[in-house]
């Protein structure tokens, strides 16, 4: 039994869910949300190429099933979370 693998929805790749930073969405804004939050997600690989990728392939408003903003906020957060990620390897 390994690790659950998730697909990015930038890139497409499968990777261990850990791996990935998780959106999930709430009154239709993307926010990162950790593993453990409840509801629908969305994963991203720690790039950003990923989720440039995912919001021109509108990836996410599939995987959440209705339109989706993201504000320039969420977008440094993802940024911070992807060096984080770096750092830990
Ligand atoms: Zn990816």
């Amino acid at each position: 039994m390994g690790a659950p693998e998730r697909t990015c929805v930038g890139c497409r790749r499968r990777r261990p869910q850990g791996d990935l930073i998780r959106f999930a969405l709430r009154d239709g804004q993307l926010t990162l949300a950790g593993p453990e939050a409840p509801g629908r997600g969305a994963y991203v690989c720690p790039a950003q190429s990923c989720l440039e990728a995912a919001l021109e392939r509108r990836a996410f408003a599939r995987a959440f099933r209705g339109p989706v903003t993201i504000d320039k906020a969420t977008v440094h957060e993802f940024a911070v979370a992807c060096e984080r990620r770096k750092a830990v390897r």
